[in-house]
């Protein structure tokens, strides 16, 4: 599937490269549109950045409360089963259509909890969700459950201990997500013992506000095999050494951090400072209804911008691939599909 650019040079379709999607939140997930007819449904008035058609960050500033804003405002619109269902069986589409076949979707279930009755209960309609997803949209489908950075202990516990009742039903991870600012390592401890010993992947957010002593802290303490962004690690030898020894692989969405007023310029995120140093990194798209671009937008950018080769994505891919909690099968045939597509 190639198609032929200027000269000899070969372009390939980036939609046909196969690919795992592995950061992905659940409501950032959704379609605009789709935002908009459960806001309607339900009576709620959304941000003008969800209403208007463009996303524009720079009418609505360029820090965390203003992103926290508007996504807070577009998960309200999430208040029966059915609307999970649909939030993922569209994400599910979506992906499928960029030809990424493993998706890993986190959420915070807490946070959808007071519509859906109950924590317990949104895990419930949430794992029920993939599984349809991901048989209608034929697409692997693995679910984080995450608790936010400013939890306290017991209640990362609890979320833990639901992480680890719901192994054989979809759920691969345990997450820490939200503004890092708003915790340290030290008290996801305990959690994090819990979600490994279930054979649980541990892949906290960090680094994206907080300095890289944050970073190397969640892979010493908490054991976290994928981290979440973690963009500061790129300035410091010793935590890219921890990262590169401990072989955790890097989250890393490039569109998230301009809006956020993280990085000045979509040059500056740090893709080859982390290959160059051994550390894996797995593109994702973070939230794509906040930033306007999901995971396929993602590629273009390291082509476009950073003028990274075929074979290079293609590795991107594959380092998607092992980073991934795919089943063993699943990973084999991907690897071989991605080599296919570079051949
Ligand atoms: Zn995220």
């Amino acid at each position: 599937m190639l198609a032929l650019g200027c000269h000899t040079t070969v372009v390939r379709d980036l939609r046909t490269l196969p690919k795992a999607h592995l950061h992905l939140h659940l409501t950032g997930s959704a379609r605009l549109a789709t935002v908009r007819e459960l806001a309607d449904k339900y009576g709620i008035s959304l941000p003008s950045a969800l209403v208007n058609e463009e996303v524009d960050w720079d009418k609505g500033g360029r820090d965390w409360s203003h992103f926290q804003c508007r996504y807070d405002a577009a998960r309200q619109t999430i208040q029966s089963a059915e609307d999970v269902r649909r939030i993922i069986r569209e994400a599910a589409e979506d992906d499928a259509a960029e030809c990424s076949e493993w998706l890993e979707l986190q959420v915070d279930p807490r946070s959808y909890a007071r519509h859906l009755g109950g924590v317990d209960q949104t895990v419930e309609a949430m794992v029920d969700a993939c599984q349809d997803a991901a048989r209608t949209a034929e697409i692997g489908i693995g679910l984080l459950l995450a608790v936010s950075w400013d939890a306290p202990p017991e209640q990362a516990e609890q979320i833990a201990q639901l992480a680890a009742r719901y192994t054989h039903r979809g759920v691969v991870g345990f997450g820490i997500s939200n503004d890092e600012r708003l915790g340290e390592p030290d008290t996801f401890v305990s959690a994090s013992h819990i979600a490994r010993d279930a054979g649980l992947l541990v892949a906290p957010h960090t680094g994206f506000y907080t300095d890289h002593f944050h970073v190397r802290r969640c892979v010493e303490l908490l054991g976290a095999r994928r981290i979440g962004h973690g963009i500061t690690a790129a300035g410091d030898l010793r935590t890219l050494e921890t990262l590169a020894r401990s072989q955790v692989t890097m989250e890393i969405c490039p569109t998230s951090y301009l809006p956020l007023g993280v990085l000045a310029s979509l040059t500056q995120v740090p893709i080859t400072v982390f290959q160059q140093a051994g550390v894996a990194v797995a593109l994702g798209a973070d939230d794509p209804l906040i930033f306007g671009t999901r995971l396929i937008g993602q590629y273009e950018i390291l082509r476009d911008v950073h003028g990274l080769t075929d074979r290079a994505l293609a590795d991107l891919a594959s380092q998607s691939v092992r980073a991934s909690t795919a089943p063993a099968e699943v990973t084999k045939r991907l690897l071989a599909d991605i080599d296919t597509w570079i051949r």
